[in-house]
């Protein structure tokens, strides 16, 4: 569920019968991975995953307010041998986490195939069409974000993490209450993160970095996340919101705490 930056944490793949089909971003192709291997029943099917791809896609283009730059190429692996078999071997996925369903950089999206995924997955439910359309509108939003970055797929953007996995999650899931109430939870334990390194750590990681994005969001506005897509380090990024590192973590913080009072 995340870009290639944090080491194994960022690909996904299928197993058994490898058979993985590239479909035409957007281009609602024929289901051409709809065979092979036994399928979960109920689950979201390669025809529903065209459609899916078209609604994640047309999901963050809406948020940014502009098309990709580029058409990835996007694979629907149908087992975990070909969704690790989908990467550039120089990544060294030859075996990946059974939480990992999904990996999306500059140039391809690669998600394994909901049908498979009660029979190679972990986490994920691939009957739940909303949460299948929340992980490629994730991983597409990796996709957008690479194609604006310079390193296409966050390799040496460790530093920035928070922001790349925070991104994604404000982009495919905008209901903020829910992970604000975990946050404030998590600070009210006494866990609030003394640096921003910190906020992509733990249990709360992905609720933690996709609230700070959407509070940068609503305190900076739609065109500052935009005007931090092509930055690199935490440094690139502080000096374009022109804060320091403690006072964006306690204007969050206050932020924060003050939204879940409101509630
Ligand atoms: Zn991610």
């Amino acid at each position: 569920m995340q870009g290639r930056f944090k080491s194994g944490a960022s690909r996904s793949v299928l197993f058994g019968t490898v058979r993985a089909a590239v479909l035409t971003f957007l281009a609602l192709a024929p289901a051409a991975c709809a065979s092979a291997g036994a399928k979960e029943a109920g689950a979201v099917t390669a025809k529903e995953m065209q459609t899916i791809d078209a609604e994640a896609a047309a999901q963050v283009e809406a948020y940014f307010g502009a098309p990709f730059s580029e058409q990835p190429k996007i694979t629907i692996a149908e087992n975990r041998a070909a969704f690790n078999a989908a990467f550039p071997p120089e990544w060294g996925m030859s075996e990946t986490e059974c939480w990992m369903v999904g990996v999306g950089v500059a140039d391809f999206l690669v998600v394994l195939s909901p049908s498979a995924w009660a029979a190679e997955a972990c986490e994920h439910d691939g009957s739940d069409r909303a949460e299948v359309k929340r992980i490629v509108a994730h991983e597409l939003t990796h996709t957008y974000h690479g194609q604006r970055n310079p390193t296409r797929d966050f390799t040496g953007a460790e530093s920035l993490s928070w922001f790349i996995e925070g991104l994604a999650t404000s982009v495919a899931e905008p209901e903020i209450d829910g992970r604000r109430a975990r946050v404030v939870a998590a600070f009210n334990k006494g866990t609030a993160p003394a640096k921003l390194e910190a906020v992509w750590s733990g249990d709360t990681r992905y609720q933690m970095a996709g609230l700070l994005v959407d509070y940068i969001d609503q305190k900076w506005g739609r065109k500052k996340i935009i005007e931090l897509l092509p930055a690199v380090t935490q440094e690139d990024a502080l000096k374009i919101l022109g804060i320091g590192e403690d006072e964006l973590l306690s204007d969050f913080r206050a932020w924060a705490s003050a939204g879940a009072e409101n509630k």
